[in-house]
């Protein structure tokens, strides 16, 4: 079937697809886009080389990504996937921010129920008091909330954690 029809990168290249061909199983000729862009941004030598120093395992991941970093390059010249990357990171740092502000709320919000709560009474009430704080500041629920982020991401899951301790 190679004979008949060359991969991508021979087509473009305009040279016959050999048996074996480097390129065959990741640029198929249906897909022409893919390889030209790696070509124009990469050069095909330089594809070809790099993968040649990966094991095959590998290939795939790389011609992935490769693609990636060429559509990015292309999409913008100045930056290239850096300025996805710094675009991320950004935003990273603001929904840290963001989650830092809500965790003081919550802990704002937990002192004035704290401070709100029935005053003065006897014995019996005020250790009713003191367990109900201690429900407010350890368990159970910083531990319902400790567990709830940790089926999110470890992000939301540290600050409480450190928050509890
Ligand atoms: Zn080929």
């Amino acid at each position: 079937m190679r004979g008949t029809s060359p991969c991508a990168s021979c087509k473009l290249l305009r040279r016959r697809c050999a048996k074996g061909c480097i390129f065959a199983p990741y640029f198929p000729s249906d897909d022409p886009q893919k390889f030209a862009i790696v070509h124009k941004v990469f050069g095909a030598s330089n594809v070809s080389k790099m993968l040649q120093e990966l094991p095959i395992h590998q290939r795939a991941d790389a011609v992935s990504s490769l693609v990636y970093e060429a559509n990015a390059r292309v999409r913008d010249p100045v930056y290239g996937c850096v300025g996805a990357i710094s675009y991320l990171e950004n935003q990273v740092s603001q929904l840290q921010m963001q989650l830092a502000v809500a965790q003081a709320e919550i802990l704002c919000i937990q002192m004035q129920q704290e401070a709100a709560t029935p005053t003065p009474l006897d014995q019996d009430d005020k250790s009713l008091i003191l367990s109900s704080s201690n429900f407010n500041i350890n368990s159970p629920h910083p531990q319902y909330l400790i567990n709830f982020a940790a089926s999110s991401t470890n992000l939301i899951q540290d600050p409480l954690k450190r928050e509890s301790l």
